[in-house]
């Protein structure tokens, strides 16, 4: 193996670094002469997660590196928010005055007045809000890009016990189900990955409103109307289930299909219902082979009348303590000969409590029942797509096994909870769960052993104490995605309670805005920003901007950034964060998660400036907070069943660098420090075991929820109050749900598509990306284009109704790309979060509100499960820009603009 660095002479060296343009942490070679990052490339012999390639987001990270728009030093505000009025300040100064402020708020108005919000996820460090919101004591923190993306695509975790990984299929993989992931933008790697299975003979199946680069390869491109999939997948269903494809063996075996629904409350049957003194463990089934009730005892792990794999699984634990793992199948997971639960019938059941006799069903038979009116004929008269195609596609999912079934981005809409309850019933029936070649779960199934915490592990926010979770805003009123899901999930996994937590907890948006709006349920005043560019992502940006406008309303706002952002430019402190390029990093992604081995990234250059790593900043902002407190230090909010690594580990702050803090973990789990870690580029923990990858079901003779089962029936949503099963629920602005309004907004948006070069908000002041990709693209289909007189290349308004608080932001401007390929009706807006770095702070914030979709997002009737609004079915209308909105907005980007944003010379980089 190569070095860690290498010198190629004197003044040049390869680094081998971990690119962090994307989620995805691939390992690359970059090039370092006289101090300056010069050159980033892959390298074949450095393995995945790209395989030796780097894509051109890690090319373009040199520019990025040295762009003119980075930031240098602490920056306080000298003027109004917005002014672009700034006084350079020491670090010192800056957190000194920082934890002044936080301090005298959590003292007025309790630690709750605090948000951080979390968008674009850079998860090396965005795990460090994690601390800094635990520090404060604020429940109201966000991790990644929350209603936007992260939360549906994890939402699944309330049927699995853990969400599920596709890297686009694998050798095994006979069909992939796409639903709208551009991945040729979005995951270039990954669209690699489908191509190459794809080559092999694997089927591809790509659900989506728009034809892209990605969908153009497909065997089956399914163009289905925005925000109506959970149609589009009961229809599916309805094909899978009449013509017996559904994968029965799995179904009956490992989901909770055949448990039986009660008639009257709508929950499962339990022993104790119908046995005084019965287990509440205990789920109800009709053998088909007695002709009774009999149980699966999700506590023994087992079926009446099989072996209990509960001394089985308590083996695995002890083994997981020790960082073993055992390939041993459990003794429960096969069905004993004695028992076939019905996935069909209906049964009458005589209570032991009050209700007498009660009727029950399957909860398959329930799905069934859900599913009968959607035939292709009726999924096409509300999807748009075809019956016949509705028949060959299920028919094709149905049949070809294993399906890996990626949910990708199609789900932003209001129904979202209900679409992720579809994906659900997608994957069971199928049999994909945790089986190879289908959708695998993620790396911290409880009993596999993970010998090497991660800062993400430590950092979860379960360790607040139980009260003060509840003041979590959207607890109440989103109850899956905010608050009461987490009681139950965490219930179901004792051994590692922080899987029930990072993806799930999170305030809603726009619970937090009214918060700050209007006081209730009291009052947001402080904002502080991790690395994130938020007010580019929120929706609804007229009604934030007013909020941030008025300084008795949002009386703190720091930001921590890489680059100037609009956000920032509203902040009253900004402090300069450090590229991936600038710190060293143990990644747990790459050969990590459930493997004991690890990559450790190099730092290639030294920060910019006074750049530091955000752990440093939370580190110090804790001590300042300790001249008040001194339980801001030593952990007071820490509760103390924090998790696995709790105790020392679970301090946040034991150094004051986050490679301080690597050192100690490198110390303690590793046996080296840090600097020899480094070195060695990838480190194994010593005698950890590496556990099979899938179908650890088969091991723990269990899934990690509370039936012990993958759970078709989703008892988190049944004991929120919501719909167990999907129902098809039409989005809240579509033509038929809002027919008033969509009179003069006759369109559909399906906003956020892909372009090269980007990643969220990021990248937009990068010269090569904006030579390639200039400005955002509106794809419509050349009837509809004609219909409202466009034409090709013209730039177009694209606007929404202006309630909810969306104007004067309710229009953004884009530029006419035909497509035939994208359905008559439809609006395809390329990108999201869009600003104009080239723009001056003057100039109306950088254009934050030119070309931003997220201004035209209403969030009144998001999902109530979760608050997701409608991102990608959000109706409006089109009509041609004039000369004088040409002229005043200049949308084409200069080149003497380019040359403004051309990387800064070393000379340049000192000042
Ligand atoms: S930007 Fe490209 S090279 Fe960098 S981590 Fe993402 S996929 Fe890998």
């Amino acid at each position: 193996m190569e070095n860690a660095q290498t010198s190629i002479d004197g003044e040049t060296r390869k680094v081998y670094a971990g690119c962090r343009s994307c989620h995805l942490n691939c390992p690359v070679w970059v090039t370092v002469k006289d101090g300056r990052a010069v050159k980033v490339e892959g390298d074949p012999k450095l393995g995945p997660p790209n395989m030796g390639k780097a894509c051109v987001r890690a090319s373009e990270a040199i520019q990025f590196e040295y762009s003119p728009t980075r930031l240098r030093y602490p920056l306080k505000r000298a003027g109004k928010r917005g002014e672009g009025k700034w006084e350079r300040v020491s670090w010192d100064q800056a957190v000194d005055e920082i934890a002044a402020k936080i301090h005298e708020m959590v003292e007025k108005h309790g630690a709750e007045t605090f948000v951080l919000p979390g968008r674009t996820g850079r998860h090396d460090m965005g795990w460090v809000a994690h601390r800094i919101a635990r520090t404060i004591g604020t429940p109201n923190n966000y991790y990644g890009a929350i209603q936007v993306c992260y939360l549906p695509q994890f939402h699944e975790q309330v049927n699995y016990g853990f969400y599920t990984a596709t890297g686009g299929g694998s050798a095994a993989t006979k069909c992939h189900v796409s639903f709208s992931a551009e991945q040729a933008y979005a995951w270039p790697i990954q669209a690699q990955t489908i191509m190459a299975n794809k080559e092999n003979g694997m089927k591809l199946i790509v659900v989506d409103p728009v034809q892209g680069v990605y969908a153009s390869k497909a065997d089956e491109w399914v163009p289905v109307r925005p925000g109506t999939d959970v149609g589009l997948i009961m229809g599916m269903a309805k094909v899978i289930i009449d013509k017996g494809l559904y994968d029965k063996d799995y179904v009956v075996r490992w989901s909770n299909a055949p448990f039986l629904v009660r008639g009257d409350t709508g929950g499962l049957l339990l022993e104790s219902d119908i046995v005084e003194g019965g287990s509440d463990k205990r789920f109800m089934v009709w053998d088909e082979k007695e002709d009774r009730l009999k149980y699966w005892d999700a506590e023994e792990i087992q079926w009446e009348g099989g072996p209990s794999g509960k001394a089985h699984y308590d083996h695995l634990v002890e083994l997981f303590e020790e960082n073993k793992t055992s390939t041993e199948k459990s003794p429960a997971a096969d069905l004993p000969d004695s028992i076939m639960p019905a996935l069909f019938g209906e049964h009458e059941v005589e209570l032991c409590t009050r209700g007498g006799k009660i009727t029950c069903i399957p909860a398959f038979q329930m799905l069934a029942n859900n599913v009968a009116e959607w035939t292709p004929e009726h999924t096409e008269s509300i999807t748009g797509v075809p019956a016949d195609q509705v028949e060959r596609v299920a028919t094709m999912i149905g049949t070809l096994k294993p399906v890996d079934i990626n949910q990708g981005m199609q789900y932003m809409s209001t129904n979202v909870s209900q679409y992720v309850n579809a994906i659900n019933v997608l994957k069971i029936i199928t049999g994909s769960v945790d089986v190879a070649g289908g959708n695998v779960l993620g790396a911290f199934y409880p009993v596999t052993p993970h010998a090497f915490p991660s800062e993400l592990d430590l950092s979860w926010a379960d360790g607040l104490p139980l009260e003060q979770k509840r003041k979590r805003l959207g607890y109440y009123t989103h109850r899956v995605g905010c608050g009461y899901a987490w009681e139950e999930m965490v219930k179901w996994q004792p051994i590692r309670p922080q899987n029930a937590d990072g993806a799930m907890l999170f305030p809603d948006l726009t619970s937090v805005m009214e918060a700050a709006e209007t006081g209730r349920p009291y009052p947001v005043h402080g904002i502080i920003a991790i690395s994130s560019n938020w007010l580019m992502h929120d929706p609804t940006l007229a009604r934030w901007l007013k909020l941030l406008e008025d300084e008795t309303k949002i009386e703190l706002h720091v930001v921590t950034d890489v680059v100037m952002t609009p956000t920032a430019e509203m902040a009253d402190y900004v402090l300069p964060a450090v590229t991936w390029m600038e710190r060293n990093f143990l990644n747990f992604g790459t050969g990590g998660g459930s493997s004991p081995l690890h990559q450790a990234y190099n730092k290639a250059v030294e920060p910019l400036c006074e750049a530091r790593h955000d752990y440093d900043f939370g580190a110090m902002l804790s001590k300042a907070l300790g001249k008040y407190d001194k339980r801001y230090v030593e952990g007071r909010l820490n509760h103390e069943w924090t998790n696995h690594w709790a105790g020392e580990y679970g301090k946040f702050w034991p150094a004051d660098t986050i490679d301080g803090q690597r050192d100690l973990l490198s110390r303690e789990f590793l046996g080296m420090p840090f600097e020899d870690v480094l070195k060695r580029r990838v480190v194994a923990v010593p005698g950890a075991d590496t556990p099979p990858s899938t179908e650890r079901f088969l091991i723990a003779g269990k899934f990690p929820t509370d039936t012990g089962k993958a759970n078709l029936f989703s008892t988190i949503h049944q004991k929120c109050g919501y719909p167990p099963l999907p129902v098809y629920i039409e989005p809240a602005e579509s033509p038929l749900s809002r027919p008033d309004l969509a009179k003069d907004f006759p369109l559909v948006g399906s906003y956020g598509k892909r372009q090269a070069g980007f990643f969220h908000s990021e990248f937009r002041q990068l010269p090569w990306t904006r030579e390639m990709t200039r400005t955002p693209d509106v794809f419509i289909n050349p009837e509809t284009a004609a219909q409202f007189g466009v034409a090709e290349n013209d730039w177009i308004w694209v606007e929404s109704p202006p309630t909810g608080g969306r104007a004067p932001y309710n229009k953004i401007m884009g530029k006419v790309s035909f497509r035939f390929m994208v359905a008559p009706g439809i609006v395809s807006y390329s990108q999201h979060a869009w600003w104009r770095p080239e723009k001056t702070v003057e100039e109306e914030l950088h254009g934050a509100f030119e070309w931003n979709t997220e201004a035209l997002i209403e969030v009144e009737n998001n999902c109530p499960e979760t608050g997701s609004g409608g991102y990608r079915s959000q109706i409006c209308r089109i009509y041609k820009a004039t000369e004088e909105d040409i002229a005043r907005y200049r949308p084409e980007i200069t080149r003497e603009q380019l040359e403004a944003l051309m990387p800064m010379t070393p000379e340049e980089c000192a000042k």
